[in-house]
């Protein structure tokens, strides 16, 4: 019972996983469980600057509609495990701000895709009335 050494694990972790200058500009927030389903939920999009030491990238969390890209809800810098084929494992940091260099684009893209989409049921809707 003399043991107060604490160890926060999660942190080490991840700070071991991303260099020094991407630990010091990202906070260790983690987004939690990122999923879709059915296409709707959340997503990652988009891979920015990638660190030469580390090799992490910026990427923005969106929830997404439809595989689309809705509200980007953060950045972080991004690093997959090498063994994470099957799992997708990766790890995250929050960036303090988010990446809009990155976010536009990926949006502007985004709504092009939904309005495709909307014109696309347009005229089968169109074509089934014949
Ligand atoms: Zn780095």
């Amino acid at each position: 019972m003399s043991n107060t050494v604490t160890k926060p694990e999660r942190s080490i972790t991840s700070r071991t996983i991303f260099c020094d200058h991407c630990v010091a500009e990202t906070s260790d927030k983690t987004p939690g469980n990122v999923s879709t389903i059915n296409g709707i939920g959340r997503k990652f999009y988009g891979g920015a600057e990638p660190c030469p030491a580390c090799t992490s990238v910026i990427r923005t969390l969106w929830w997404c509609f439809i595989e689309i890209p809705i509200v980007p809800l953060g950045s972080y810098r991004y690093k997959t495990s090498k063994e994470g084929v099957m799992r997708a494992l990766y790890w995250s940091r929050k960036l303090p701000t988010r990446y809009w260099k990155q976010i536009w684009p990926t949006w502007l893209i985004g709504m092009l895709a939904a309005l495709a989409i909307a014109i696309g049921f347009f005229f089968y809707e169109k074509y089934k009335r014949g």
